[in-house]
């Protein structure tokens, strides 16, 4: 592994002639390794600056949890993901799906510019307006594919103030609760996000609201009529974003989680459903909002119009729930069983991310099973 602290550590590594794989808070879900392939620590590039403007210069190697601390420090926040060791720019590249992306977007679709080393150790800044097939490129279809970020330029939004919302119970009908929450949970307003997992029995909800407390009870209160049980809320109000994200940082897997997505533009039906409850485990993420109001084709993220994104690790959940899927899958939840994986990830933005990979990498020094 070469750890690279600087641009110019990059170039060097890259003009070695050895191919890289670079890499940040090392979370990728699979190995994008082939032997001989060297990766390339960013970690060391890790600087934040905040300009009064709100915009955000973040080195490539930043990991979450000092994203949110040096946002927090200036009053400032990021659509952006839980797991403070996952990097901003693997994140960002594929997309980043958050508490308060409903409100706000993607990580990606805050990206202002970013600065890039290509392939033949060029350095380039992009953005909206100099080389902005680079930059559509890099908002949404994957690390690794068309060169080393360095370095990401951001619009931050004010730090919200959130309430933070949780439930863990043994519900009496989770069929019913998997049912209302997908009905609900998309269309929710924008300002309030409730992710729902079904673990063996239990479910589990967790959530964000940027509404004042009153209104957030109130939607709560509409979703436990709706699902016709209570639901033992608990909600934790006045936390700024970081400390939410920090209240919320999983403990990271050791090993790579091995699970399977899919993303879902309508309900599951009655019969999947029932078919699926008391299999392995399922997590839902709601989509909907903001995600959904910029054009498939603005970002290579492809997926603009979807209701939620499903992931288990359980094989025979995974098919039962296909049968109602899209069919698309999130570019920063790789699947190697897939069998045509650059069409699930990147849907009619595939011939646009060719296009820009010839012109910027054609001797595909950028390379992993699955790349574009
Ligand atoms: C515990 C956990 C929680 C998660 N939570 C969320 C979440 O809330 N929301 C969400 O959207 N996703 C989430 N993810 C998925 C996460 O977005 C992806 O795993 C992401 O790719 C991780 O980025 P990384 O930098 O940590 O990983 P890495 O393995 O370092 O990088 C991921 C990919 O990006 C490439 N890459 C990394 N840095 C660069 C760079 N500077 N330039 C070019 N390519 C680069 C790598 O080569 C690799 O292909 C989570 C993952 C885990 C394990």
């Amino acid at each position: 592994m070469l750890h690279c602290r600087t641009v110019e550590d990059v170039v060097a590594a890259i003009k070695s002639g050895d191919r890289v794989i670079p890499r940040g808070g090392g979370h990728c879900f699979v190995d994008r390794r082939s032997p001989g392939d060297v990766l390339l620590d960013l970690t060391g590039l890790n600087t934040i600056e905040v300009r009064a403007d709100g915009v955000a210069t973040i080195g490539a190697g930043a990991l979450l949890g000092q994203v949110y601390d040096a946002l927090h420090a200036a009053g400032r926040g990021l659509p952006a993901g839980c797991g403070e060791t996952v990097g901003i720019a693997g994140l960002t590249l594929g997309g980043g799906i958050g508490l308060i992306g409903r409100r706000y977007g993607l990580t990606c679709d805050r990206l202002l510019g970013a600065q890039v080393v290509l392939a033949d150790g060029t350095v380039v800044d992009c953005d909206a307006s100099c080389e902005p097939d680079l930059f559509w490129a890099l908002r949404g279809a994957g690390g690794g594919q068309f060169g080393v970020v360095t370095s990401l330029r951001f619009d931050t939004v004010p730090e919200p103030i959130t309430t933070r919302i949780s439930a863990t119970w043994v519900p009496r009908d989770p069929e019913v609760l998997v049912a209302v929450w997908q009905a609900w949970a998309p269309d929710a307003p924008d300002d309030l996000t409730l992710n729902l997992t079904i673990d063996g029995p239990r479910a589990i909800l967790v959530g964000a609201s940027l509404l004042p407390v009153e209104p957030t009870q109130a939607l709560l209160a509409e979703f436990a009529d709706l699902v016709g049980t209570p639901v033992p809320f608990e909600l934790r109000a006045g936390m700024p974003l970081s400390a939410v994200k920090a209240s919320f940082g999983e403990a990271m897997p050791d090993e790579r989680p091995r699970i399977r997505s899919e993303f879902f533009e309508q309900s599951l039906s009655d019969d999947v459903l029932g078919a699926l409850i008391g299999g392995g485990r399922l997590a839902f993420t709601a989509m909907g909002g903001a995600y959904n109001r910029i054009a498939a084709d603005a970002t290579a993220f492809a997926h603009r119009n979807q209701r939620f994104l499903l992931e288990t690790a359980n094989e025979r959940s995974w098919s039962i729930a296909h049968a109602d899927g899209s069919g698309r899958v999130y570019p920063n939840f790789p699947d190697l069983s897939l069998t045509d994986g650059p069409a699930a990830y990147h849907g009619e933005n595939l011939g646009r991310l060719r296009a820009v990979k010839q012109a910027y990498d054609p001797d595909r020094f950028f390379n992993f099973p699955q790349a574009v």
